[in-house]
């Protein structure tokens, strides 16, 4: 288990790297996905159509109000149904989740509190009432560095 990254305390953040060894406390409702893509990639993502993801550290930022646990479990294995924009995403071989964050912080205004820019407009935001843009953030390289197990 690799000790917590120095994120703001006020979090309250519970940090994992794979594999992943969960239990996080249960007034966690959020979780972000620190996810490193090697190389530019094109891919097909959903209704979104086909999308470029230049190669860096992108953090993906969603909620599971139940079973926080096992939504977090389902994206970090790679055999299942395409439903989400992440899972097209993780379904490539040069995306890998590198760290695991939860916390018990709305989605939307963890994902604001990112230091990121918007790749693919409206990625993982179709429930988003709050404006985001997208709840995938492109990191720069300050923040990626900062994040990284
Ligand atoms: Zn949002």
């Amino acid at each position: 288990m690799i000790p917590p990254t120095g994120r703001c305390d006020r979090l309250h953040n519970h940090t994992v790297t794979p594999p992943f060894d969960p239990s996080p406390p249960a007034t966690h409702v959020s979780y972000q996905l620190l996810i490193r893509v090697d190389r530019p990639v094109r891919l097909r993502i959903g209704a979104l159509g086909v999308q470029e993801f230049p190669a860096g550290h992108y953090l993906y930022t969603g909620s599971a109000r139940r079973n926080l646990e096992a939504r977090i479990r389902r994206h970090l294995r790679r055999e299942k149904k395409l439903r989400w924009h992440i899972d097209y995403l993780l379904s490539s071989p040069h995306a890998e989740v590198v760290g695991v964050f939860t916390a018990d912080l709305e989605e939307c205004e963890w994902n604001r509190s990112v230091k990121g820019e918007v790749v693919v407009a409206g990625f993982g935001a179709s429930d988003c009432r709050n404006r985001c843009g997208a709840h995938l953030l492109l990191l720069d390289e300050e923040e990626a560095r900062r994040l990284s197990p």
